[in-house]
């Protein structure tokens, strides 16, 4: 146990805050995002100038080397119950941070892959959740690139939420009448005119030609639809 914690590090080690290790791109854009939702952050970095340029933005920086035991105790990270290790590039340096912070038992470990064999790795030596950002951009844009999708989110099990335009054949009528489930097989589940917020879809709404909606469904069909004009 680390005996000489900074007060500093001590107060944000709360459970409802996030370490964040390494802060390259992909851990600067979700420790910020993170802050932005007013959750905690105490971000690490070995290099003195991302942890110089950090500093400020996040509730604590500190530039320290991630893959040893004793530094992370006197950073009290495990007393965090959220980490994410955000180094990709460094395998050795996320492995070894990876497993340090499945040995202090922290609830839930984020760690980025940047490859499959990575991610297995990662995996067998028991983080909770293993992230392929690159991977799952790469997919989503495909999405985008061939239909009409505007934004596009895949789950599990084949199903996937779109945002499109209306195709010409639901326009000017109530949603009920439009039989898009029997005839689609999707749902359409919120609905955005111009100029105001989403609201919810319901059997009465009429979708309008410069809408915006929301359609939940198989992917395949949700991608069917989106083709529509
Ligand atoms: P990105 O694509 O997100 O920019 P990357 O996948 O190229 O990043 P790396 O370059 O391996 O990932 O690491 C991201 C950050 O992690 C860098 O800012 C680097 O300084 C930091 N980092 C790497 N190794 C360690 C370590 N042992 N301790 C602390 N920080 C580290």
């Amino acid at each position: 146990m680390a005996r000489n914690r900074s007060p500093k590090t001590r107060r944000i080690a709360r459970k409802d805050s996030v370490a964040v290790i390494g802060l390259g791109r992909f851990g600067r854009a979700l420790a910020l995002e993170l802050v932005d939702e007013d959750t905690e952050v105490l971000g690490i970095d070995e290099d003195p100038e991302v942890v110089q340029m950090m500093s400020g933005s996040l509730t604590h920086v500190v530039r320290a080397d991630s893959t040893k035991e004793s530094v992370l105790r006197q950073l009290a990270v495990h007393e965090f119950n959220r980490a994410v290790v955000a180094i990709g590039t460094d395998l050795e340096a996320s492995i070894l941070t990876a497993s340090l912070l499945v040995s202090f038992g922290i609830q839930d470990v984020w760690a980025k892959a940047i490859s499959e064999a990575h991610g297995r790795i990662l995996t067998q030596l028991g983080v909770q959740h293993v992230v392929y950002p690159e991977h799952d951009m790469g997919q989503r844009v495909a999405h985008l690139v061939r239909g009409r999708m505007l934004d596009y989110i895949e789950f599990e099990d084949d199903f996937a939420m779109v945002k499109t335009t209306p195709p010409a054949d639901i326009v000017g009528k109530r949603l009920a009448e439009s039989t898009v489930r029997t005839r689609y097989g999707i749902t359409v589940v919120a609905i955005k005119r111009p100029g105001q917020d989403f609201t919810y879809a319901t059997a009465d709404t009429v979708v309008e030609d410069h809408d915006t909606i929301i359609v939940a469904g198989r992917t395949r069909q949700t991608e069917r639809f989106s083709e529509l004009q």
